[in-house]
């Protein structure tokens, strides 16, 4: 009997829900209803408040703080009672973006969906400030951060250099390749720490800045003033210290400016594209100096973390990609999320002038160069070793001459998956493997092909070997 009446009181309020969403789709039209209203799930209702479940931070930040006045009195007016609403993260989600600005209530423009980053407009900045300012990049918040295994140390020990009262490790040494998001997170440092405290002096500058100062107050002989003008920071970050590799006496005036800096408690976080031990042409002392806080590195992406990104940065920009388009792009991207990003931006770019819709055949071709370049990565070697591995032959067979059927096949498999998948010329192929003409690849190339149409079981093993071998 109970829940009988549970049943009919949730099939009320989502009756009541559908009517809602109706009149809000209305005020304030399609694309401003899909990106913000649709994704919402109704959870329940406790006393006076409704409780929703959203996928991401941004969905339900953007509604709390803009939507939620109008969805609370529309609701009202269908059924009295209701004073406020609560949106939840929907926990089944593994990826989780992040939320630091939850306690704001600054309401954003609506043509301004893009990046949220509430506080930053309301600071009242100094001129120190002003050029701090000018150098960070609104984006790059901890909330844009996706987090998932190769990033989450770095991520969780960057948030709490951020948010802690007091010095938690120093320095805090960020590393990892190129594009991966060390320049990102020491944006969300600083913004938070302003955000927090627009009176902390935060200093953020590349390695080559910090140099490219020193020198000229060498030059003008001015290096107490050099000195003098980091004596006040809170915060210093220098970005790219393996710029300041080899050159001595910048590295002496650093090491020297970071002692006395870390002794009078300032935060010092520090990135490199390599751990400090791995430096080369960085004096010894100084990466022991380097070393004593927390190290911390940042993996190459993982498929997921791709995946997760690309979802995250198509919804920021309000498009609709097909899933199939996401996954594809996750896949063969690998390099790192700079150019993950490009990628995305050029096919938006294209969809926007072209005002087709994005397909999977649109991708590839808007992406054709990229994809080649991410496709040199593979090796005819690899090819070979695979394709022996695969059919459980010799990978000396790949070379041989001999003509049975059992490595015939195989080897023409990697012929015609050496001429798919690397740049290589059909000459070049035919050298590698053990100085065939060229003729013989495109004879394997064009044989394969004929197997392939009469979809013998050939495909499979290629399909196959082609995904093991692209990713
Ligand atoms: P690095 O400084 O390590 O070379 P960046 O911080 O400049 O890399 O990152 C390159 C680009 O990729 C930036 O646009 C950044 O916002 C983005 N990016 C990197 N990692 C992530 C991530 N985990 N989530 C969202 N964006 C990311
Ligand atoms: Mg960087």
């Amino acid at each position: 009997m109970k829940k009988h009446n549970k049943n009919e009181k949730e099939a009320n309020n989502l009756e009541i829900w559908t009517k809602v969403k109706n009149r809000l789709r209305k005020e304030l039209g399609e694309t401003l209803y899909r990106s913000w209203l649709k994704p919402l799930k109704l959870k329940k209702i406790n006393n006076n408040s409704i409780i929703f479940s959203a996928e991401t931070s941004l969905i339900r930040d953007r509604v709390e703080r803009q939507y939620s006045e109008r969805l609370i009195s529309i609701w009202a007016s269908e059924k009295p009672g209701i004073k406020k609403i609560e949106v939840f993260l929907d926990d089944n989600k593994n990826l989780k973006k992040n939320n630091i600005n939850k306690s704001s209530q600054n309401p954003l423009e609506a043509n301004q969906v893009y990046y949220k980053n509430p506080e930053i407009s309301s600071l009242r900045p100094s001129k120190e400030d002003d050029i701090l300012m000018s150098l960070l990049d609104k984006k790059l918040t901890f909330e844009n951060f996706v987090v998932g295994s190769p990033n989450e140390l770095a991520f969780a020990a960057a948030k709490r250099v951020a948010e802690a009262e007091f010095v938690p490790f120093n320095p805090l040494f960020l590393y990892g390749g190129v594009g991966l998001g060390k320049t990102h997170l020491m944006n969300a440092i600083a913004w938070v720490i302003k955000n927090k405290n627009p009176n902390r002096k935060v200093v953020y500058m590349s390695a080559e800045k910090f140099m490219y100062q020193f020198i000229k107050a060498l030059r003008s002989k001015d290096v107490m003033n050099f000195k003098q003008e980091f004596r006040s920071v809170d915060v210093l970050m220098i970005d790219d210290v393996q710029f300041i590799s080899g050159k001595e006496h910048t590295q002496d005036e650093f090491f020297h400016t970071f002692n006395a800096l870390v002794d009078r408690g300032c935060q010092i976080v520090l990135s490199a594209d390599k751990s400090p031990n791995d430096l080369e042409g960085m004096e010894e002392r100084l990466k022991s100096r380097l070393g004593w806080g927390l190290v911390t590195d940042i993996q190459p992406t993982t498929y997921e973390l791709r995946l997760g990104i690309l979802q995250s940065r198509a919804e920021i920009a309000c498009i609709n990609f097909p899933k199939e388009v996401l996954e594809f792009i996750a896949q063969k991207i690998k390099s790192n999320v700079r150019e993950l990003e490009g990628a995305l931006n050029r096919i938006i770019a294209h969809t926007t002038l072209v005002g087709k819709e994005i397909t999977l055949e649109s991708t590839i071709d808007v992406l054709a160069d990229i994809l080649r370049a991410n496709n040199k990565l593979i090796t005819i070697e690899d090819i070979q070793k695979k394709v022996s591995e695969h059919f459980s032959i010799k990978m000396s067979d790949m070379f041989s001459a001999r003509r049975s059927k059992s490595v015939v096949i195989p080897r023409q498999v990697a012929m015609y998956l050496s001429k798919e998948l690397t740049n290589l010329s059909y000459p070049e192929i035919g050298r590698n493997f053990g100085g065939k003409d060229h003729t013989t690849i495109i004879h394997a190339s064009k044989k394969i092909d004929k197997l392939l149409n009469e979809s013998n079981s050939i495909s499979e093993d290629i399909r196959l070997l082609k995904s093991i071998l692209s990713y």
